[in-house]
Formats: C-alpha cells, sequence, structure tokens
C-alpha cells in the first residue's frame, strides 16, 4: 500500500534490520526498542490492524503466531516474552500496517494502561 511505512519496508526501499523473513511474514528490529529484544512482526500483504482481519486473512496471523516462538527460539531468548499489539489511536498505534511487537530479555512488570 502506497504510503505506508511497514508496506515500503517490505518492498525494501526503507531499511531495517531483519531478524527472519519468509514468503508471508518479516520480523525486525524496532527502531526504538523498549526491551534487550524488541522486534516487530508483520505480515507482508497490508492488514491495517486485528480490526480488519478476516476469515480470508487470519491464516496470516495464524502464521505469524506459529512462528514468533521460532524466532525467538533463534533469538537465544529461553525465559519467556511478551507479544504486543496496538489497535487504534486510544492504544497509540502509529503505524497502520498490523504488527506484533515481541519483547524479551528482561523481566517485565504489567502496566500497560
Ligand atoms: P505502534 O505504536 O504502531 O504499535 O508501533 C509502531 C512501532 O514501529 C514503534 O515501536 C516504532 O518505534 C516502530 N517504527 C516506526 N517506524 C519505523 C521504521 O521505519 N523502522 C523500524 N524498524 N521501526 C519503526
Ligand atoms: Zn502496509
Amino acid at each position: 500500500m502506497a504510503d505506508c511505512i511497514f508496506c515500503k519496508i517490505i518492498a525494501g526501499e526503507i531499511p531495517s534490520a531483519k531478524a527472519y523473513e519468509d514468503e508471508l511474514c518479516l520480523a525486525f528490529k524496532d527502531l526504538d526498542p523498549k526491551a534487550p529484544v524488541h522486534l516487530l512482526v508483520i505480515p507482508k500483504t497490508h492488514i491495517q490492524s486485528v480490526d480488519a482481519v478476516t476469515p480470508e486473512n487470519s491464516g496470516l496471523v495464524a502464521h505469524i503466531f506459529e512462528t514468533i516462538p521460532k524466532i525467538m527460539k533463534d533469538q537465544g531468548i529461553t525465559s519467556g516474552y511478551r507479544v504486543i499489539t496496538n489497535i487504534g489511536p486510544d492504544a497509540g498505534q502509529t503505524v497502520p500496517h498490523l504488527h506484533f511487537h515481541v519483547l524479551a530479555g528482561k523481566e517485565m512488570g504489567w502496566e500497560p494502561a
């Protein structure tokens, strides 16, 4: 999709530090990491957010959730990680392309709001 930062990253028009890639999804380091490991995992097809998940595209989400544990194993993470997705303005979604933040490498508190 034109003017989508993450679609540009997928197309290679904006550089990123890739951690994993296959035909359906891409994982790369967040520019502003909130933990020692902070990856963004995105579908290669533009989906705006969880609000735009449908029976036609939900297989991509399933694929991402099958893939995240493998990515974290490759990253050497053995003591847990957190997966977060923000949906819309109140949640603080700033990039309107579905993405899963995956955070690891430190003990995390739980005060999301
Ligand atoms: P959101 O706030 O939408 O849940 O998360 C967007 C995330 O994308 C933020 O954590 C932000 O640091 C990250 N981000 C924004 N632009 C870029 C970029 O061009 N490259 C990378 N690697 N991360 C980005
Ligand atoms: Zn996009």
